[in-house]
């Protein structure tokens, strides 16, 4: 076979089977992996009978192994909802240090290039904004957030180290929200958590007065983003993500719209350390990759509602026939 083998972490996650459907469509062999923590085989399920797919049920925090070669690694297995890694924080550091250390390992073993899944929370609750890669972030690292952020910057860094030290071909791509079909319903969320409250006709819960902003990728967009950084040359952190910025109570409402829900509009405490305003400077991305995201937040939130639709009635059938 002269095509190229790509080892997708994360396999069976919201952006993993993304990325592994992209890559079989572009004529790829991919390995898929995934301890399944927060991961669904439901996601990939349609890719088990493609013989271009593997998939290895592992945990990437222990050594890893991948008979044959590997062109392309991407590192995208991490608890990354604000409740998973609350509710997980140990498996969140473990799986952001040791599992891209065993990666980096692996890409040096196998002469790969190793592009790792990273994020805004590098940014912290950032002081700057918009946030551009040459900020530092203001991160608390004890907070509970602290789990996935230092685990993301300590990503950052030893992936760098072994670019430096060994001369190994890594990217970086900081990841800002990002939306769309596959999302957990359940995941705490601010999108999956509206749009499922909205359907069962229940409050939707704005955490504090929702004045803070957050910036919404459709994934489709983040994963054009995500193959044409794996295929260039950059080797420095990227942002990746929707400049258009928007407060969470306004997406709260525009969510009540598209719905047509009576729900009404709550507001719950604020979590600790919730960043106050987030949205990416792409002039990077836009520059060398020729990025930037096409998906309008209307037709990419139709297309997230029609997924949960049918999520949720599909589990009602289910109930109905049990
Ligand atoms: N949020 C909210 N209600 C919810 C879930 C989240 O108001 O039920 C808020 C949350 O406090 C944050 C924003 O929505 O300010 C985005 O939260 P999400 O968990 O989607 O992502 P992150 O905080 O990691 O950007």
């Amino acid at each position: 076979m002269s095509s190229k083998r790509v080892l997708i972490t994360g396999a069976a996650g919201f952006l993993g089977s993304h990325l592994c459907d992209r890559f079989i469509k572009e004529g790829y062999q991919v390995v898929g992996m995934d301890n399944l923590l927060t991961g669904n085989l439901e996601n990939i399920k349609h890719l088990f009978s493609i013989k271009e797919f593997e998939y290895y049920n592992h945990d990437v925090s222990k050594f890893v192994h991948v008979p044959g070669n590997l062109d392309y690694i991407l590192h995208f297995a991490s608890p990354a909802s604000p409740i998973d890694y609350l509710k997980m924080p140990i498996q969140t550091l473990k799986v952001g240090s040791l599992g891209t250390h065993n990666l980096l390992g692996l890409a040096l073993a196998k002469d790969a290039r190793l592009l790792i899944a990273s994020t805004s929370e590098v940014y912290g609750d950032p002081l700057v904004h918009p946030q551009n890669e040459e900020y530092w972030g203001n991160v608390n690292p004890i907070g509970p957030r602290g789990v996935y952020d230092e685990a993301k910057r300590f990503q950052e860094a030893i992936t760098m180290a072994y670019h430096r030290t060994h001369g190994l071909e890594t990217r970086i791509a900081r990841i800002f929200n990002t939306y769309g079909p596959r999302m957990r319903l359940n995941d705490g969320r601010a999108l999956p958590a509206f749009i499922s409250q909205a359907l069962k006709g229940e409050d939707i819960t704005v955490f504090g007065d929702g004045s803070q902003t957050r910036s919404f990728c459709y994934v489709d967009d983040l994963i054009e983003g995500i193959y044409k950084l794996l295929l260039s040359d950059f080797e420095n952190p990227i942002n990746l993500g929707n400049p258009q910025e928007i407060t969470i109570k306004e997406f709260a409402e525009e969510v009540v719209a598209l719905t047509n829900s009576h729900s009404k509009i709550i507001n719950k405490e604020l979590p600790t350390d919730d960043p106050k305003q987030r949205q990416p400077d792409i002039s990077i991305a836009k520059k060398i990759l020729d990025w930037s995201p096409k998906v309008e937040r209307t037709e990419g939130l139709r297309s997230t509602l029609d997924y949960f639709e049918k999520l949720i009635s599909d589990k009602e059938l289910i109930h109905e026939t049990n």
